[in-house]
């Protein structure tokens, strides 16, 4: 199976992207490579995102 190596672009590690892999075909792009961010980062942007729809700071005017 053909692979890409490609950079999240949160935590900086390094990852290889197979064939099957969802964002394979944006990292494989040589003319406009797109960011790439691993799962476990991705997941913590939702979480984090979640958590200030839950408790959103208050507007002080
Ligand atoms: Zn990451």
């Amino acid at each position: 199976m053909n692979y890409i190596n490609a950079r999240c672009m949160m935590c900086g590690k390094n990852y290889q992207l197979e064939e099957d892999n969802k964002d394979y075909k944006k990292m494989s792009d040589k003319e406009k490579p797109g960011t790439y961010i691993c799962d476990f980062c991705s997941n913590r942007v939702r979480y984090e995102s979640d958590d200030k729809r839950k408790s959103p700071r208050p507007q002080s005017n």
